[in-house]
């Protein structure tokens, strides 16, 4: 405690930082009623799944009424289920598009979304209109693509969100903290989904060499 105290005395800033960083992981939203959008985006294997996954397990535990969705080209491993890589799942709806989560009855509460990245560019107005509407909503997706460049409607959603949490994989190659998901096949198309056959995480260095060595 004593050195706590003298590290805060030296640097008041990080007394702030630490105190935020401890709120923001605990005290989520949870009153009833008041909208707010977050995101949790990140790498692939960075835990974004896992992420939405314990925010809407909190909310189901204080009895909140979830809806969650996911796009429904994101098929790898079940069509009704979120599921994160280390097979925690929720029961999912899959759809086509953004648009039909405005659906949802004024009895949800929180609305989860998954792979929000493979949605359309009206997402972050659909999740505005939700959060208008008093809908808590949270969102993971990749915040980037296998060439490092934002992803889709990402971006927008992220500007316009109350909290933004970005979550970090392990490099593959030296260890440090990845940000980007290095794509191993070279197909060219935006959307390829596989998992650890077809990308890696990779920190910022080890991507941009191996984007330069291909
Ligand atoms: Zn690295």
């Amino acid at each position: 405690m004593m050195q706590i105290r003298v590290l805060y005395d030296q640097a008041p800033c990080l007394k702030n930082r630490l105190t935020t960083n401890l709120t923001k992981m605990y005290a989520e939203n949870n009153t009833k009623k008041r909208g707010c959008i977050e995101v949790v985006c990140g790498s692939m294997f960075s835990g974004k799944t896992e992420e939405l996954i314990r925010r809407l397990r909190r909310a189901q535990f204080a009895n909140q009424v979830i809806a969650i969705f996911k796009p429904s080209v994101d098929n790898r491993y079940s069509d009704v289920e979120v599921v994160s890589h280390d097979s925690h799942s929720i029961t999912s709806k899959p759809i086509k598009d953004a648009a039909e989560m405005l659906k949802v009855g004024p009895e949800v509460q929180v609305v989860g979304i998954d792979e929000a990245q493979f949605f359309g560019e009206n997402l972050a107005a659909v999740c505005q209109a939700l959060a208008n509407r008093g809908v808590r909503v949270i969102a993971a997706g990749l915040d980037t693509d296998y060439l490092g460049k934002p992803f889709g409607p990402i971006p927008a959603l992220m500007a316009i969100a109350e909290d933004v949490q970005k979550v970090h994989a392990i490099c593959v190659k030296c260890g440090g903290l990845a940000n980007h998901s290095h794509r191993l096949s070279k197909s060219r198309k935006l959307v390829v989904l596989g998992e650890k056959d077809i990308y890696e995480p990779l920190c910022r260095e080890c991507f941009n060499k191996a984007l330069a060595e291909e």
